[in-house]
Parts: C-alpha cells; structure tokens; sequence
C-alpha cells in the first residue's frame, strides 16, 4: 500500500509574484507541506506499532495526529493547484467555467456574495485555519466553511474545490500582520479552470457517496 508523497508545485517559485512572493511558495511547499507529508506516514506507522503491541495509551493523540497530518497533506495539495499566474477575474469571464459560476450564483445568491463570505471565513480565522469552497453531496449545494488547523469544523461528506490557506507561514514574510490583505489578493491567483474541474469531479463522486437523494 502506498505511503503518502509530497506532489511536485505545478509551476516554478516565482510564479504566483507579485501576489504570493517565491521565497514564501518555496519554504510552504519544501518545508510545511513535506512535514504534514512526514507526519502522516509517521502516525500510520505509529498506529501499526500500536496494533502490534496492542498498546493502546497514545490512541487518542494518534488518531488526532492522523487527521491533522493528512488533512495538511490534502488541502495543500489542493491549493497549489488551484492557483494560477495567469488566474484571477470572475468565474463567468472564463472559458469552461459555466457551469460552476452558475453554481455560485445558485447557491450563495450571487457572484459577490460567495466571494464576501469567502474572503470574511478565511480572514478572520483566529488562529490557523483555512476559508474552503466545498461541495457538499446531500443537497447539491456549494457551501463556504472556516476551518480550524486542517481538520476541525468540517461537514462530514463535503469535497473542498477552492482553498485559502490563512495560516501565517502562508502570507507573513510579505503581508506581516495583514491576513486580510492577503486574502483579498489570493482573489488575482485563482485558477477558476482548475475549481470547476473539481466541482465536476465532486459531482461525479456524490453518487458513489450513498448520500445524494
Ligand atoms: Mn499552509
């Protein structure tokens, strides 16, 4: 069975400057993203040491560590590519994108209100968090959810397809202390292309999930 490994960034450092500078995406990815990596495959042979010994002690820590590492390991994967040098602009602008601007406007009223609720639920994470676009199966509907660390207040069953990463490693060599600064210029990087390839592949997914009516 495999083991979990770091993905190779889509573009070179420097690619997401002015808005994300290349010393930033190079420590993020060869650093933080590789320790969640690390970290997973860690905790899955510390589980397998503890079935062997049935030593049970460090189970609660064990199964918390597994869920941080690896949803590290998930959403950075996710996030990398959903940026662009050549992104940015409004989903209806693009090219392919149709249907996953229509469902933005279905879902949360209008283009302008998903993209305030987004910007807000990442921006004013306390602590580290994320601001994520999900999927989610039950009602079909795109939801915006703040989550803390990687793992916590999550929907059971929803897909992220668009990501903002408001953790400080993510901005602060550049913005310092302005989290909505950055937030608010992830906005030029979005690969809109990559969101709605997703969102089509989410909505593949929610049939095999038993849960969509
Ligand atoms: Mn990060």
């Amino acid at each position: 069975m495999a083991t979990y490994t770091l993905p190779e960034l889509p573009y070179d450092y420097a690619a997401l400057a002015p808005v994300i500078s290349p010393e930033i995406i190079e420590l993020h990815h060869d650093k933080h993203h590789a320790a969640y990596v690390k970290g997973a495959n860690d905790t899955l042979e510390q589980l397998a040491e503890a079935r062997d010994k049935e030593s049970w002690g460090s189970i609660n820590g064990l199964e918390k560590n597994l869920a941080f590492h690896l949803s590290g390991h998930i959403l950075h994967s996710i996030y990398w590519h959903n940026m662009s040098g050549d992104g940015g602009g409004e989903p209806h602008e693009k090219d392919g994108v149709g249907e996953l601007a229509d469902a933005i406007a279905e879902s949360f009223g209008s283009y302008a209100g998903f993209k305030a609720q987004l910007t807000k639920a990442a921006a004013t994470t306390q602590g580290s968090g994320w601001g994520v676009l999900a999927y989610e199966p039950v009602s079909g509907r795109l939801i915006v959810e703040q989550i803390y660390d990687h793992q916590g207040n999550v929907g059971q069953g929803s897909v992220p397809i668009l990501v903002f990463d408001a953790w400080e490693h993510a901005f602060y060599l550049q913005y310092k202390n302005q989290k909505v600064d950055f937030i608010e210029a992830m906005w030029r990087v979005v690969n809109w292309q990559d969101v709605a390839r997703r969102y089509a592949a989410a909505k593949e997914r929610a049939n095999t999930l038993l849960l969509a009516p």
